[in-house]
């Protein structure tokens, strides 16, 4: 009960004084046990890393990538310049700009850098959700992949190198654009076409969507001329030189999407005319080395990124629930409440064990990265192998299905609130969440692709023995 009292002197300052100095790393027991029990003996080195990377992911790049959600703040592009040179300038706040290159100063896919130090990074990092960083920094770590692989000649090694270990300390970020009008999912189905003068490569035709429209290489699907196989090219966006005068290298950015959600990177619809682009891999394997590599580190990310969501959402909103009352009780002691939030907590621990876990398996596997399904293995690596491209599969499907629906009850936690742009970024991470659910192969695609998998390896890998 209540009398009325019209200077009401209700305030959220104790919850926010709390969320802001929350430290991502310091204030996460469970995480830190994860990255304990994974890093093995190189966890002292890591963990002191993460702690220095934690101030600046929990405080300057979280208040960054707030700043940057702002619809006044979104991204737009500039086609010319005042002069009537083309330019297809991709326009970003200030602070886009520098949190990007402070996170890719971390030069995450360089050799120096310890696998598991990488993936707790980007386990930190992602929970400030998209922001610019996300797609690009899984982009860019597919790319290295791919090159490290297929990069055979003075332009490739260059631009390997850009990516990995950075030129000039500045570290090159990468895209992937495979989706056409016509497909997204079925990549097969591309027509952007491919022609050979001689030595180098041109390519022409469209591109439907084009995320880290930014970037400095893309990865580029398209089938050489009179061929229906695709092929995997790596296409710079500026040719050497020509990006401080801002000369496009032979394609335009017609238009940007507008989108729902991981609104502060662009989504760009991009005609390709003549773009020097350079060959990576046998040109009737580009589906497979795609699928196999790119898509691999792509999907690994989404699961990642699904358990640092709900990491931050779950945490946020336990915190609310311990602050705020009603009907004269703290809402925690509210039974339905309580089981909501043990259920949305035990999500996202399951997620990010789950993630690191896969993780292991993915890194041991003998021989690395292969596109495809591979046929000359031992019956032991052939099974470790296969079981591995499944369950990236099921993680990615399952991940992202269970990060919307956490971050979505982690909302309800703060009842109308929970919706309010400008109360919590869980609006923001719910959105980017949706997102998640849909590229790198949806749902109902990846389930067929398992299917496909396990009928072509029935004589050798029951899916009994799977499960
Ligand atoms: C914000 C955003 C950014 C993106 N950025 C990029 C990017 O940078 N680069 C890029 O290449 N792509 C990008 N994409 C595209 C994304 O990868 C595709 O949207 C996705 O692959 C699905 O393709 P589609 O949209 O053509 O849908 P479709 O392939 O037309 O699918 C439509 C529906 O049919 C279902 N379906 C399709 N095939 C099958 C099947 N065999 N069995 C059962 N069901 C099936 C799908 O599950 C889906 O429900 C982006 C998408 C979004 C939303």
């Amino acid at each position: 009960m209540s009398f009325p009292d019209r200077n009401n002197p209700y305030s959220f300052d104790e919850y926010l004084q709390w969320r802001n100095s929350v430290n991502y790393y310091l204030d996460d027991e469970f995480f830190q046990r994860v990255v304990r029990h994974y890093s093995g003996s190189e966890w002292d080195r890591i963990h002191n890393e993460l702690i220095k990377l934690s101030e600046r992911v929990s405080y300057r790049w979280r208040d960054f990538a707030e700043a940057i959600a702002w619809p006044e703040k979104r991204p737009y592009i500039m086609h010319f310049d005042g002069h009537n040179h083309r330019i297809d300038r991709i326009v970003r706040p200030a602070q886009t700009e520098l949190m990007e290159q402070e996170v890719f100063s971390e030069a995450l896919f360089s050799s120096k850098t310890l696998p598991w130090l990488k993936l707790a990074k980007m386990f930190l990092i992602y929970q400030n959700g998209e922001a610019c960083i996300a797609c690009p920094l899984t982009c860019t770590e597919g790319l290295v992949a791919l090159l490290e692989k297929f990069a055979d000649t003075p332009d490739t090694k260059r631009i390997l190198k850009h990516c990995k270990e950075g030129q000039h300390g500045d570290f090159a970020i990468g895209a992937q654009y495979l989706s056409e009008i016509q497909g997204g999912s079925d990549v097969p189905s591309n027509v952007l076409e491919a022609v050979r003068d001689g030595k180098t490569w041109h390519i022409y035709g469209k591109k439907f969507f084009c995320s880290a429209t930014h970037a400095d290489y893309a990865v580029v699907t398209a089938k050489p001329t009179d061929t229906e196989k695709v092929a995997l090219f790596v296409v710079p966006s500026w040719l050497p030189g020509d990006k401080e005068r801002e000369i496009r290298n032979g394609y335009t950015i017609d238009r940007i999407k507008w989108k729902m959600g991981t609104i502060e990177l662009t989504t760009a619809e991009i005609t390709f005319n003549g773009a020097r682009a350079y060959p990576l891999g046998p040109l009737d394997r580009g589906v497979a080395n795609v699928v196999g590599i790119v898509l691999t580190f792509s999907r690994l990310t989404v699961g990642l990124s699904a358990a640092a969501f709900m990491t931050r959402s779950v945490r946020e909103a336990k915190k609310y629930a311990e602050f705020r009352e009603a009907f004269g009780l703290k809402i925690t002691q509210f039974p339905m409440l309580t089981n909501q939030l043990q259920w949305i907590e035990t999500c996202a621990m399951r997620t990010t064990a789950a993630a690191f876990k896969l993780y292991r398996e993915f890194l041991h596997l003998e021989g690395g990265l292969k596109g495809g399904l591979v046929s000359n293995e031992s019956p032991m690596t052939k099974k470790k192998r296969f079981a591995v491209r499944e369950l990236i599969m099921l993680q990615k499907i399952t991940a992202s299905w269970d990060s919307t629906d956490v971050i979505r009850m982690a909302m309800s936690v703060f009842g109308g609130h929970g919706v309010m742009e400008d109360f919590s970024s869980l609006p923001r991470l719910f959105r980017d969440s949706a997102i998640n659910e849909l590229w790198e192969g949806p749902r109902n695609v990846l389930l067929t692709q398992i299917h496909r998998d396990f009928q072509r390896a029935r004589t050798w890998y029951a899916p009994r023995e799977f499960v």
